[in-house]
């Protein structure tokens, strides 16, 4: 686990490890986090946009009514990226969830292989524009990541 106590990025790997569910559920999330090269947010809002900002709370009643369920916040090996990626019980994107996706300036998309929570939910990631300029996660990540670098199983090849 990296981080300063308050806040961290865990690599999949690590024993810290952890998502709601089972541990089936655990199993494939860790698997598909492996594949994706994404670190798990754990930290202050670390289920709604307040954690992308760095915010040490969330206090805003929208976020736990748009229609996200099973939401954390997944970061990109390099810091260069980060999305929510949510779980609600939905066949499709909800609409309130596609206005709090504007308003916030994030994209929607929903891809299969996102799909390891499973029990009939729709994988839906909310993602931070490449054509933004840092966010305040990305800037703490790329700060942890240079202090504190991940290996990753590919890189050993
Ligand atoms: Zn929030």
């Amino acid at each position: 686990m990296l981080g300063t106590g308050a806040w961290s990025l865990v690599p999949p790997g690590s024993d810290d490890f952890t998502v709601y569910g089972g541990a089936d559920t655990v199993e494939r999330a860790r698997e598909w986090a492996l594949q994706q090269q994404v670190l798990l947010y754990r930290g202050p809002a670390q289920t709604c946009v307040h954690g992308l900002y760095r915010m040490d709370s969330c206090t805003f009643p929208a976020c736990t009514s748009v229609g996200m369920d099973h939401t954390r916040i997944w970061v990109q090996h390099d810091g260069r990226g980060a999305f929510l990626l949510t779980h609600p019980y939905e066949d499709e994107v909800p609409q309130s969830l596609r206005v709090y996706a504007d308003m916030h300036g994030l994209t929607v998309d929903s891809y299969p292989f996102d799909g390891w929570y499973g029990h009939g939910t729709l994988p839906i990631r909310l993602t931070i524009p490449s054509s933004w300029p840092l966010w305040p996660i990305e800037r703490d990540a790329a700060v942890l990541l240079h202090t504190q670098p991940v290996t990753w199983p590919a890189d050993d090849e």
